[in-house]
């Protein structure tokens, strides 16, 4: 059975449905936006909204995005583009500790290398959570004055024991009942910072029997003596996520807030919020809605900002860019294209239900986006001498033979690289046996290969290094066997190996990946992923490769026939050190 296929042609799916009925029904007309978050009042006196929906990315800017965070970005920009809406990009920062500029800059960059953009017609939908702070001070009084929230003062530990358990209902707080006032004297006093932190909070008064726990008096505001990185000291009380994070959707005139599925038990708690605000004509109708999708997990990955942050804090990778991280930042320098990613997103879909992708499919994805782009190379990862003994006879003493390969094997309109063929070349070490194997058809002592885009050769035997391995291999060219060359075909061999000359190769520092995790799920159940730690996740070689990657720029993706795609790193590769990262093989091999 096929997928059912928006007008888009890519493969539907729930959120989709949702957006298409919405349109379909009009029930996300009325809204006024002209770029401006505001209240009711203000958004009044707006415009009505040009886009058709909007959606936003919103990450607290407390660490760099990871593989989960490109499925959302993808998701959220890409519904958008396909809906005539706009995405915006909303930086969460209402928790003051750990957040940092820095890390805000590290998101726009993730964002725009991924291919989308928070500017729409001209205006930029880059918003700050804390840019909302004022408007959520008047609403949380609101609510007060309403008689729907309330400051309490017991200890934290008797707010967790009177708030029940899934079994049991919670018990009222003592402090639930107090006049409006007095609630709204003291939470002013929090303001001012005239209380200890701990000492109270601003719950909403909901229903402390709830079947929903989200639902028990949850907390809105927290007292936090600590600096905040936009707003300074101007605050210490700081709104909880699940009070900021429908008040920021409705003041941006968000229609679609896509979360993951543990934010599902907090939905009705975000519709709870945004109809009282609306009642009490702080935010204007038709409000935003919140849907939940499945998160990203991905077989050997941790996708959590903390557990990432502890790698790289504790030394077991190089940074936040390290290119055996899922970080974008990492895949980047890893090789991975924004395209490859997209394609990623697209692949996997988007669920209801929380399952675990397989690494193979991200790599899929990179190999299908790579293959028809990355320019061919050869190179010797491991590299072995050989030496093909009558050279001068064939060829002619000190003469070299200038070999010609495509660029790209499919098109040839791309054009040819060139390199040298000589007396002496590097050859993989692999493809060397004294003794070969059944099925091997590479160099053994008396067997053929093709040097591929140069001779067929014949192996006479090799020198042994002390602990008993090849040190040198000698071979012969037989005559006329030319790649390209009139009866070049007349001489059959089952083996084609790689090469480098050694007149023309360069050398390169090549750095080979495997999973920085062994375990398939490294962080299930709690499980301490550092013991998880693959020892062998980077081992970097010299290699020998084609002298065409001398022009090879920092970020730039190859082939290198054979061993799979490779990029020149973005960090420390230039002309006078040639870097490249493996970034993953020809096949599935993991
Ligand atoms: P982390 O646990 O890594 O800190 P987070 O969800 O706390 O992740 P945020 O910065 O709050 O990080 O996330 C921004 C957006 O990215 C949210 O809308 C969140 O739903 C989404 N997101 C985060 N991780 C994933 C994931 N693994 N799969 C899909 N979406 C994700
Ligand atoms: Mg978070």
């Amino acid at each position: 059975m096929s997928t059912p296929e928006t007008a888009n042609s890519r493969p539907s799916h729930f959120l989709r449905q949702v957006i298409e009925a919405d349109l379909a029904s009009g029930a996300l007309q009325g809204r006024h936006f002209a770029g401006v978050p505001g209240d009711a009042q203000q958004l009044a006196a707006a415009p009505l909204d040009r886009a058709r929906i909007r959606t936003r990315f919103p990450p607290e800017p407390n660490g760099y995005l990871h593989i989960g965070h490109a499925k959302s970005i993808c998701l959220n920009f890409g519904l958008a583009a396909d809906y005539g809406g706009v995405c915006h990009l909303r930086l969460d920062d209402t928790n003051p500790e750990k957040e940092d500029m820095h890390y805000v800059e590290a998101i726009r960059d993730a964002v725009r290398w991924l291919g989308f953009d928070w500017v729409s017609e001209g205006v930029s939908h880059e918003y700050f959570a804390s840019d909302y702070f004022d408007f959520m001070w008047r609403a949380a009084c609101a609510l007060i004055e309403a008689g729907l929230a309330y400051v309490d003062e017991q200890s934290a530990e008797d707010m967790r024991r009177n708030r029940g358990t899934l079994t049991e209902p919670g018990l009222d707080s003592p402090w639930r009942g107090r006049p409006r006032a007095d609630s709204l004297r003291r939470f002013q006093e929090m303001r001012d910072g005239l209380h200890a932190e701990g000492s109270m909070v601003l719950r909403a008064r909901i229903d402390m029997a709830s079947p929903n726990l989200n639902l028990r008096d949850p907390t809105l505001y927290r007292i936090r003596f600590v600096r905040h990185h936009r707003t300074g000291e101007r605050w210490c009380i700081y709104p909880m996520y699940t009070f900021a994070h429908p008040i920021e959707d409705a003041l941006e005139r968000i229609t679609h807030s896509i979360c993951t599925l543990e934010f599902e038990d907090q939905r009705p708690f975000y519709d709870w919020l945004l109809q009282h605000l609306a009642e009490l004509g702080l935010l204007e109708r038709p409000l935003p809605r919140q849907f939940e999708f499945a998160r990203l997990n991905l077989s050997t990955v941790l996708t959590s900002k903390r557990k990432l942050a502890q790698l790289v804090e504790q030394g077991h990778v190089a940074g936040w860019d390290d290119p055996r991280l899922p970080t974008i930042a990492g895949l980047r320098r890893r090789g991975y294209t924004p395209g490859a990613l997209r394609l990623f997103a697209e692949r996997i879909g988007v669920s209801k239900s929380d399952s675990w992708i397989d690494y193979s499919v991200l790599e899929g994805a990179l190999r299908d986006d790579l293959d028809p782009l990355a320019p061919r190379a050869m190179a010797v990862l491991d590299p072995l001498p050989l030496v093909l003994d009558n050279w001068d006879e064939v060829i002619g003493a000190g003469r070299l033979e200038t070999c010609h390969a495509p660029l790209h094997p499919h098109h040839a309109e791309r054009g040819l690289r060139s390199f040298q063929l000589g007396p002496r070349v590097w050859i993989e070490r692999s493809d060397f046996e004294f003794e070969p194997p059944k099925g091997f058809f590479r160099l053994f002592p008396g067997g053929r290969v093709r040097l591929k885009y140069g001779y067929v050769i014949e192996c006479t035997g090799a020198e042994r290094a002390a602990d008993g391995s090849a040190r040198e291999v000698h071979a012969r060219i037989v005559p006329d066997t030319r790649s390209g060359t009139p009866g070049a075909a007349a001489v059959k061999v089952k083996g084609v190996i790689s090469w480098v000359g050694a007149a023309d190769a360069l050398p390169a520092e090549v750095r080979l990946y495997e999973p920085l995790f062994l375990a398939e799920q490294p962080d299930a159940g709690g499980a301490d992923f550092l013991r998880a730690l693959n020892p062998r996740s980077l081992q970097v070689v010299q290699a020998w490769v084609e002298p065409s990657l001398a022009q090879a720029a920092a970020g730039e993706s190859f082939q290198f026939e054979r061993h799979g795609y490779f990029v020149a790193d973005l960090r420390d590769h230039g002309a006078a050190r040639l870097v490249f990262n493996r970034t993953t093989g020809l096949r599935d091999g993991r």
